[in-house]
Order: structure tokens, then sequence, then C-alpha cells
């Protein structure tokens, strides 16, 4: 029955936008359904779909079995469908903000996000607040204690950090957290929340020649502040992963410890984070969440 699934297909358009940095657009979508939404965490991730370039809407059925639905169609005849994050939800007033990064014309989010405008329809998938169970769809699963955190996110993991960071700064003692964050302009590192301990250092490609994206952010895990090796795992070979067709996506399996790592951004970034960690510094794989949100010059849906 649809209204105990933990996930469900909500019908939504545009409400306004905002834009929170240049290269950061916030739009806020509204609709009845909205009021039926939930979100479990920060790093909540949604499925968006969106208006085919000739303009047709889509109307996926609300049907657990969806996803089948969708792949059966020809890849020509389907609707774009993307992965983004819940940034705020407020079901009371049947509002969803999600933060798109304009990354140009190259990509049917972006450019729908891009032009779109009030009164333009999606389709999202995303928790049902009427479910039985929390699901899944987040990896945010912090130890109740951890003495460091460290969190790595380049812009499309930036509203999940902003949301983490706010989690955070909530608690009554928030942890010593060491941030990278990686973005395009200066004018992209958005204000975030601040407590003795945090530590947020901003890597900003324009002022650095424009590195391919990622490049900052493998650079700086050298300097990330880390926790002794286990002398067990360093040097041992890492399963080989193919990321044209596999998003790199391994998650930390710690209920409790010191150290909890969250770290989002491109796959090859992905990957060569993992290398440093894992194989060179030795890091216990299992306090460590690695996350592909997108593939340099490919598409991943
Ligand atoms: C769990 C999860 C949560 C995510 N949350 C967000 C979010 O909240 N906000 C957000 O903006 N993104 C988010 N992303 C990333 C987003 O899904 C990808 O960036 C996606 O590729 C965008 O789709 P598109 O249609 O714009 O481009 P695509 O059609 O997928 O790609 C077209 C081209 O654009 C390139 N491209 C894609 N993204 C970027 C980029 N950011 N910068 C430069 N080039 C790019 C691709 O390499 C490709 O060459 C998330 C991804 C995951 C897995």
């Amino acid at each position: 029955m649809s209204h105990t699934r933990p996930y469900r297909i909500f019908n939504a358009a545009h409400a306004r936008s905002e834009d929170v940095t240049p290269h950061l657009r916030r739009i806020t979508f509204s609709g009845p359904d909205i009021a039926e939404m939930a979100t479990w965490a920060p790093d909540q991730r949604i499925k968006i779909f969106f208006p085919t370039d000739d303009g047709r809407i889509p109307d996926m059925p609300d049907r657990e079995d969806w996803y089948s639905i969708y792949k059966s169609v020809p890849v020509a005849e389907r609707v774009p469908m993307r992965t983004y994050t819940i940034r705020n939800l407020r079901a009371d007033q049947a509002e969803v903000d999600v933060e798109f990064v304009l990354h140009g014309e190259n990509g049917p989010a972006s450019r729908w996000a891009t032009h779109a405008k009030p009164g333009d329809k999606v389709q999202i998938s995303a928790p049902n607040r009427r479910a039985e169970k929390i699901g899944g769809g987040f990896e945010w699963k912090p130890p109740a204690d951890p003495r460091h955190v460290l969190l790595m996110a380049d812009e499309t993991a930036i509203p999940a950090l902003a949301g983490i960071l706010e989690e955070l700064a909530a608690r009554p003692n928030p942890p010593p957290c060491e941030v990278f964050a990686e973005v395009a302009d200066r004018a992209d590192a958005l204000p975030l929340p601040n407590w003795p301990g945090l530590n947020i250092h901003w890597l900003i490609r324009h002022e650095e020649g424009d590195p391919r994206p990622g490049d900052l952010l493998v650079a700086a895990v050298e300097r990330a502040k880390l926790p002794a090796a286990n002398a067990e795992q360093a040097g041992t070979e890492l399963e080989a992963i193919d990321i044209d067709t596999t998003v790199p996506w391994e998650l930390a399996k710690a209920t409790e410890g010191a150290f909890y790592a969250w770290i989002a951004g491109e796959s090859e970034a992905i990957m060569s984070i993992r290398r440093t960690l894992i194989k060179e510094r030795g890091i216990d794989r299992s306090l460590l969440n690695l996350m592909g949100y997108w593939r340099f010059g490919k598409v991943y849906e």
C-alpha cells in the first residue's frame, strides 16, 4: 500500500528559487503531495524526474516497482532522472528545498535548474512520512560520540555537508571536526555553521589554476588529521572498481569509535582518496563513507 511504503513518488512544482552562491541555486518545490514527504538524515538522497527537452512532463506511477517500470522504457524515451539531496523539508508548508549545482547546459538537471520558472513540474521519489519504518537513502550515521569527524565534499555534496554541520552544531557538545570543501570560486564558499573545534578549509579551484574538479580534495587529504593506522590493513590491495559503470560507494560500519569520515564528490577523486586513506594511510575502512556523487565526463542516472 502506497501510504506505508518507505518511498513514494511525489508530484511537485517549482515555487521559487534563490541563488545561494553564483553556482548553487536553491529551488523550492511545492505541491500538496509534499505534506506527505519525510527526510531521515541531512544527506537524504532523492531522485528527481525532469521534463524532456520537448516538454514531456514526467508521469511516473506511484508504485513500489517504479524503478523497473522506468528501466523498461527505452532510454531515448525516458524522462531524465538524477539524484539530489533534500536540503530542507517543510512538510507543514508542503515545501521542499533542493540545491542544484549550475554546471551548465550539458546535463538535463543542471539545464532544467538554469531555466526553470514557477509552476514548472517535476516528480520526486522521496521518503514517505507515512512509512511504517525508516527506510534508507542516507549514509550519515555517525557513532554517538565521535572524538573527531572528517568531512570532505565538492559542490554537489555541499547541500548534504551543510545539513550535517547544522546537525552537529545543534548538539550540546559538537565534536571536533575538520572540513575540506571544494568549489569553483571564492563566492561559492557559502556561510556554514561554526563552533570551537570546527576547522573549515575552503578549496577554491579558481584560485589554484582551475584544476580538474576533485583534484584539490585529493591533494588535501594528505594534510587531513587522521587517526593512527590499522597495521593489518595498510598496504592491502583494494578491490578494483570500474567507475565508468559502477558508482564508488563504500560505507562505514562502525557504530562506535573515535573517528568517523563522510566523503563525497567526483568519482575519480573519491577513488584516489580511497587509496590514500585505506591503502597508504591504513585507516580502518569501517570508519569511512566514500561516495561518488558524479563522474567527470560521464552520466550516472
Ligand atoms: C547521493 C547523491 C546526492 C546528490 N546531491 C546533489 C545535490 O544536492 N545537488 C547537486 O547539484 N548535485 C547532487 N548530486 C550530483 C548530481 O546527481 C550530478 O551532478 C548529476 O550528474 C547532475 O545531473 P545533470 O543532468 O546536471 O548532468 P549529467 O547529465 O548527469 O551529466 C552531464 C555532464 O555534466 C557533467 N557534470 C555532472 N555534474 C557536474 C558538476 N556538478 N560539475 C561539473 N560537471 C558536472 C558530467 O560529468 C557529464 O559530463 C548528488 C549525487 C548523489 C549520488
